[in-house]
């Protein structure tokens, strides 16, 4: 690799034979490699038991489909205006097993190459829009770069390639040229064999390994795999005998996907799109019906409507395998993690159904006698309705008197239809006190805005703008569907090295303001007045809001508190019996004398050592009593903070990140290029529907159990997930184990509870079942994976243990398991073909580009050019994502702009993320849900830009013109402008614009983003990582 120009950097400089300057930050292969558990002992690879030929169960999860409507009992309630019926399950939705779903369930069945393309780029998560874009393949490429020294018998003697990495900078600037549109363009499939014939065994493909060559199809595609894309090598060099290749003209040297490690691209030449099967274009509106046990979602990049028929919406769980693996030595063998990504209150699109509310009055719920587990579809009626037998802990409970239904001939409820716990996977019930704090039903929560008035606050403006923000915006505190206005009640609070609380009672003229200075006991000096409701109290809130900033305008205050902020919060929340959130506005480390103050402590030469975990490790003590506190309150934190320094976000955002809260971030903020990017977080943080004061409990079925939780929360004990708040984009992410075998006749049932305060202040448990299948094969198991619900998984695993291990122990970790997982798939589920092709699971091809990119995040990275707090930062939000935020995360989309259809409604298909996907005279908006970028070529044509900027060309520019696009009236300027503002409608946060010329100092921070490439910070290509960690697995296969 050196050879090929690979400048190695840190964390690989350590140049090693063979894939130069890998081993020493991937980590040399260790003698006894590490798999899986951080900490834990190393595994060997273990041999597969013996065959195990059971074919998995296909059975429903017991609830046919059957589409009787029919009105649910006057206890059943409807969230939302929707009609009081209940929704049967529409015409649309297709029966059992039906063609739709083979997309997902069929993945093994022969596909005609071009549907594996499809299937590939689907999955590469590109194209989420429903187009169809012909995209090139990766062409499976000769593997024998690998082998050193000598090629294996049979290959032919390749020339070695020139720079496959760096094939980019030497042709950047032609369009790569697709081989699948030459392929199909010429009519000849490539190989001959390989592209023509149905894949062989459904999972490997390709014909007979051509002399190791095996020219295989799709690359990563279908089934099976190509290898890694060694570009340049084996496209660059003349045709190996033994290939059959016909390749329409000389290669394009930056074009072939090889180069790339790929999939997706823009291709030159456009197909007729309708000749390209796309599970993308099949999605577009498809409805999904959750009737099946094991059912594998579409992906979340992917548009489509679910219907709930017995099993929780994959928008609320998401799961890393569908299809459980029977045995703990099953799941130990392949190392396959087995865990769920829950988003209890993930937000449904308007043509979805809200959940129904149950109300059983004052007998509350229905629960086993044993586990408690509450009344679902899962539940078996027996002895003619009297009693049901639990599927989770199989003890049989008497049915209550009121709740006696005679049984059908199939042994079903007759009134399955009109109760949502029977037949649906989500719902709520109404809790009854026996829920409720001291047996109390609970008071409506409260939010109070508490704002950091230091002279640095007030300098920036910012207190200006939050105050001026918060009048408009109390308006739309979050209300019940058809309420009149929010029962969330208000409170402000000011504060530097004391705080300033505030009494806006409705009948006063003037606020009234009262200071506590002794902020090591902290209290709240008044009860009555500060926590108001707002409608009553407008008129005194606007006063005060109007008020604050020039109260302060004089300050030279520049200490401040940060810890008793918090408490004097919880206390207030106490005082009132109440929940609730707090909003704090705060701009530097809190150095003032009091509870909770913290000293600089960032020290970039740790970074790579040892005791670089100590950098994400927040000061113990204060922050830790104050989490415990806090959520023993129902008390959220959402942190806003506009650093201009280091600030140990580490400590400071402890409370939040245990209380469902979360941080945000602004660096040198500015009112002017900041401000309004900084409103619109505000503006969604505070409208987001949430519950309050939230304990989460996921039951399972005997056999497995939840061992561990990962998110924004706070735990107890072993089991309860507490959560002061949890808001619609917050997601535990939950794993699970075996405790003994499970049953694939039976499967494998979840339950996620979650008992919560609405925002109207009314005790509710959420309820979200899921149902698996179990499997004894293995290839069963890797058919049924979830690659982005893996990597939320992977990157939530990955950031906890930098807490307590070496930043390099870690990436060692996922590397090694990485390469264990698909040398278990190679092993034990692909059909026998050379041992130079890399063959990947299908739902698994393109893991390695998201376990690349993972590996070369901030928190993982290693790098001393990266700020500690933003590190820390990026550490904390992941650890609380939904698996569509950590997939848009670690594969940003980037998307062409220059010859966007102006007159077409949707955002157009992205192009993969490498800098040899841009052009000079392109125009690209690149955005991974935190950043947005809008990217000029410098040869951008001047029609574009005076377009865009009412500007005659690139170099006139300015300053200015970077944040923001004017708002020119042409159709180009109306489209760019339209796509940004969906983009930041669509994402849960806002996202700053930044416009980059190529070449411009700022493009720096933009390149950080093509996640293909080499890292800017030290990481891997993503093609010489999968060159690296197909090595790995010829060894693990040794
Ligand atoms: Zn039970």
């Amino acid at each position: 690799m050196s050879q090929q120009g690979y400048v190695a950097a840190p964390p690989y400089s350590q140049a090693q034979p063979g894939i130069g300057g890998y081993q020493g930050g991937f980590g040399a292969p260790p003698a006894q490699p590490l798999y899986g558990h951080y900490g834990g002992p190393p595994q060997g690879f273990n041999a597969p038991p013996a065959g195990v030929m059971k074919s998995p169960p296909t059975s429903p999860a017991g609830m046919p489909p059957s589409p009787v409507s029919s009105q649910y009992n006057p206890s059943v309630q409807q969230n939302g205006a929707h009609p009081q019926r209940y929704a049967s399950p529409s015409a649309a939705s297709p029966p059992y097993g039906q063609p739709s779903h083979s997309v997902y369930n069929n993945m093994a069945s022969p596909a005609p190459p071009t549907q594996q393309l499809a299937n590939q780029m689907s999955a590469m998560n590109l194209g989420s829009y429903g187009k169809s874009q012909p995209l090139p393949p990766t062409s499976s490429v000769a593997q024998q770069h690998f082998q050193t020294p000598a090629p294996a018998m049979g290959q032919p003697q390749m020339h070695p390639a020139p720079q496959a990495p760096h094939m980019a900078s030497q042709n950047q600037m032609s369009p790569p040229q697709s081989p699948l549109t030459n392929m199909l363009a010429s009519g000849q499939p490539m190989g001959g064999q390989s592209m023509a014939g149905p894949p062989m065994g459904g999972q490997s493909m390709a014909g007979p390994p051509m002399g190791g060559q095996s020219m295989a199809g799709p690359p990563m595609g279908g089934q099976s795999m190509a290898g890694p894309p060694m570009g340049g090598q084996s496209m660059t060099g003349p045709p190996m005998a033994g290939m059959n290749m016909p390749f329409p003209g000389p290669p394009p040297s930056g074009g072939f996907p090889g180069t790339s490690g790929g999939l997706a691209g823009p291709p030159q030449k456009k197909l007729d799109p309708d000749s390209i099967p796309s599970t993308v274009t099949r999605l577009g509106g498809h409805v999904f019906s959750t009737n099946m046990r094991g059912q594998v979602p579409p992906l979340v990049t992917t548009d489509f409507t679910v219907q709930d028929q017995g099993n929780a919406s994959p928008r609320f769980i998401r799961c890393t395998t569908y299809s459980l693996p029977c045995t703990a030595e099953l799941a130990k063998q392949c190392q396959v993690p087995l865990a769920s990504v829950i988003k209890p209150f993930a937000k449904l699109p308007k043509n979805e159904t809200p959940l129904y509310v149950v109300n059983h009055g004052e007998t509350g719920p229905i629960r086993c006698n044993r586990c408690k587990a509450y009344m679902c579809p899962y539940m078996q009626f027996i002895d003619g309705g009297r009693r049901y037998q639990c599927s989770f802990c199989n003890c049989v409970s008497e049915v209550p008197v009121f709740y006696f239904q005679h049984l059908d001939h199939m042994g079903r409820r007759v009134d399955f239809y009109e109760r949502p716990e029977l037949s649906q996977g989500s719902y709520e019930f109404v809790a009854t006190l026996d829920y409720c704090k001291n047996n109390k039903p609970p008071n409506p929560p409260a939010y109070i805005f508490m704002i950091d008035v230091s002279y640095t606050n007030i300098k920036s403006g910012l207190v200006k703008l939050v105050c001026d923000e918060l009048k408009s915006l109390l308006e739309k505190l979050p209300r019940e569907d058809g309420a009149e206005a929010s029962a969330i009640k208000v409170g402000f609070v000011t504060y530097n090295k004391v705080l300033h609380f505030y009494n806006v009672k409705s009948a006063l003229a003037q606020p009234q303001m009262m200071v506590v200075s002794d902020i090591a006991e902290m209290f709240v000096p008044l009860l009555d007045g500060f926590l108001v409701n707002y409608q009553d109290s407008r008129a005194v809130i606007y006063n005060l809001l109007d008020q604050i900033p020039d109260m302060f305008a004089d300050t030279n205050e520049s200490e401040t508190v940060f810890a008793p902020v918090i408490q004097a919060g919880v206390e207030a929340f106490k005082a009132a019996e109440c929940s609730g959130k707090l909003f704090i506005f705060h701009s530097s480390m809190p150095t003032a004398e009091a509870p909770g103050k913290l000293k600089n402590r960032d020290d970039k030469k740790l970074v790579n050592t040892d005791k670089e975990k100590t950098l994400f490790q927040p000061q113990k003590g204060v922050y830790e009593q104050l989490s415990k506190d806090c959520v023993a309150q129902g008390c959220c934190v959402d942190l806003f903070l506009f650093p201009s320094q280091y600030l140990d976000l580490a400590s400071m955002a402890d409370v939040p990140s245990h209380t469902g809260g979360s941080v945000y971030k602004y660096n040198n903020f500015q009112v002017a290029t900041d401000g309004e990017h900084f409103l619109r977080d505000l503006r969604k943080d505070l409208q987001k529907s949430l519950g309050f004061d939230a304990v989460m409990r996921v039951r399972t079925s005997t056999g497995f159990r939840a061992t561990d939780f990962f998110g924004a929360i706070y735990m107890n004990n072993t089991t309860d997930v507490e959560m002061a708040a949890v808001d619609c984009d917050k997601a535990v992410t939950v794993e699970f184990k075996h405790d003994d075998t499970l049953s694939e006749e039976s499967g494998a049932f979840m339950q996620c509870a979650l008992l919560y305060t609405t925002i109207s202040g009314q005790r509710r448990l959420r309820i979200h079942n899921l149902s698996l299948n179990c499997t004894s094969q293995l290839s069963e198991l890797y058919k049924c994976c979830e690659t982005d619900s893996l990597i939320n998984f992977f990157a939530k695993s990955a950031y906890r243990a930098i807490l307590n291990q070496p930043v390099k122990n870690v990436r060692d970790i996922l590397v090694n398991q990485t390469a264990h997982m698909l040398a278990c798939y190679r092993k034990n589920c692909a059909s026998p073909s050379a041992a130079s092709q890399l063959i990947l699971p299908d739902s698994m091809k393109v893991f390695p580009v998201y376990m690349n990119s993972l590996m070369k995040t901030a928190p993982l990275v290693g790098s001393t050019e990266l700020s500690t707090d933003d590190r820390a930062h990026q550490r904390l939000s992941v650890m609380a994502m939904g698996v569509e935020d950590s997939q848009l995360q670690l594969y940003p989309r980037l998307i062409p702009l220059h010859n966007v259809d102006v007159s077409r409604e949707a955002v157009p298909d992205p192009v993969r993320c490498s800098e040899e996907r841009l052009s000079d005279s392109g125009l690209f908006l690149l955005e991974n849900g935190h950043s947005i970028f809008l990217w000029l070529g410098q040869a951008s044509p001047p029609d574009l830009i005076q377009s865009l900027f009412n500007a005659p060309s690139l170099a006139h520019l300015q300053q200015e013109h970077m944040f923001t696009l004017p708002e020119l009236d042409n159709p180009l300027s109306k489209k760019v402008r339209t796509i940004i503002s969906e983009l930041l409608e669509k994402r849960p946060n806002s996202m700053k614009l930044q416009i980059v010329r190529q070449r411009d100092k700022l493009e720096m921070l933009f390149r950080q983003f093509l996640v293909e490439d080499k890292g800017l910070h030290g990481g891997a290509s993503y093609m010489d990582f999968l060159c690296y960690v197909h090595r790995e697995i010829r060894q693990l296969l040794t």
